[in-house]
């Protein structure tokens, strides 16, 4: 038994907020699916960093998966994620000998996020829903068109229960970063999102929870993704002259070859895309200043007969 304190249900943790409010406290907000892992961490030591309360939360949202997708699947580790979070502790404060730690986890059943009821069918979805529209289309939404509606209600849902003071996100899932930031201008929401860079392996693969459906084989394959993106920054970065979008993506191109033709792999790439860091309109040329974002979502075999979809990105400024 971690010790530390889990909200199941909604009435709950809003008592427990309106407490800090009542003591003036700020309060930091993670969301999560669980299977936490060093990115998580980074997130929620950001937080405890910065706010006098943290509040975590792990719920594995059903209306961002379709009904092909591994909603079932996806890993519950909620014993050991406990234990994680209860010996997380801030590592910078001003105050000298002052330690936090995460204050509460919100763990909701899905009948508490979704009273109306909640299927993966969109056509059969009854309830409101929000939607973030205009950079909700494109990459992961072209491939998944119900993933940032689902993302969305789901995290407007979190803050209306939590009414955090700031919520962090990872540059990891960056699409969800505009999505959340253009969701809380709109809706005049009074948060602070704050996002934080990916945290990697040592081989350049981005964490993520569904790396534990890789075997240790096509885990260090997939170390591949980072590289060519990485490679693609560095020609960016090293030689001012290439700004050409195509050039940057020959580059991926070339770097993921064997990976895709059966060399070395058979990986399948649903999108390698260069967009605009805000609207995520397809850039032809990239304007230094403005930057990019390269993106890219790739289905990896896993080493136990199926696929597995990663996804990663590297920002240009
Ligand atoms: P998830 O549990 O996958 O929904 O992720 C919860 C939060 O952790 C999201 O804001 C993610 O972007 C963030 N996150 C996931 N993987 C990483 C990573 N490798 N580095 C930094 N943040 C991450």
């Amino acid at each position: 038994m971690s010790g530390i304190k889990v909200f199941r249900s909604v009435k709950d943790v809003r008592e427990y907020r309106l407490q800090c409010t009542l003591r003036g406290e700020s309060v930091g907000f993670v969301p999560t699916m669980g299977a936490l892992h060093e990115g998580h961490c980074s997130l929620i030591k950001e937080s405890l960093n910065n706010n006098d309360v943290t509040i975590v939360s792990i719920f594995v949202n059903p209306s961002q998966f379709s009904p092909t997708e591994d909603l079932d699947a996806y890993p519950r580790t909620l014993d050991c994620d406990l234990e994680l979070l209860s010996v997380l502790k801030n590592d910078r404060d001003e105050e000298e000998n002052s330690s936090r730690k995460v204050n509460a986890v919100f763990v909701p059943t899905v009948s508490e996020m979704y009273p109306s009821g909640i299927s993966l069918d969109v056509n059969e979805q009854k309830g409101a829903f929000v939607s973030v529209l205009g950079v909700s289309g494109q990459l992961e939404g072209r491939m998944r068109p119900q993933f940032f509606r689902g993302v969305a209600t789901v995290v407007t849902k979190l803050f209306n229960v939590i009414t955090p003071t700031k919520a962090y996100f990872g540059q990891k899932d960056i699409q969800q970063t505009v999505v959340v930031k253009n969701l809380v201008k709109d809706l005049l929401l009074p948060i602070e999102i704050v996002v934080l860079p990916t945290i990697r392996e040592k081989s350049g693969l981005a964490l993520s929870s569904r790396n534990s459906y890789l075997s240790e084989n096509a885990r260090d394959d997939a170390a591949i993704i980072y590289k060519a993106l990485h490679l693609a920054e560095l020609e960016y970065y090293n030689n001012n002259e290439v700004t050409d979008s195509l050039e940057l993506l020959k580059i991926i191109d070339n770097v993921l070859k064997d990976y895709t033709d059966g060399t070395k792999g058979n990986y399948d790439i649903d999108y390698v895309s260069i967009n605009h860091p805000k609207t995520l309109d397809t850039l032809d040329k990239i304007t230094p200043g403005v930057g990019a974002i390269i993106s890219t979502a790739i289905k990896v075999p896993n080493g136990h007969g199926d696929f597995t979809r990663l996804i990663d990105n590297v920002v240009l400024k």
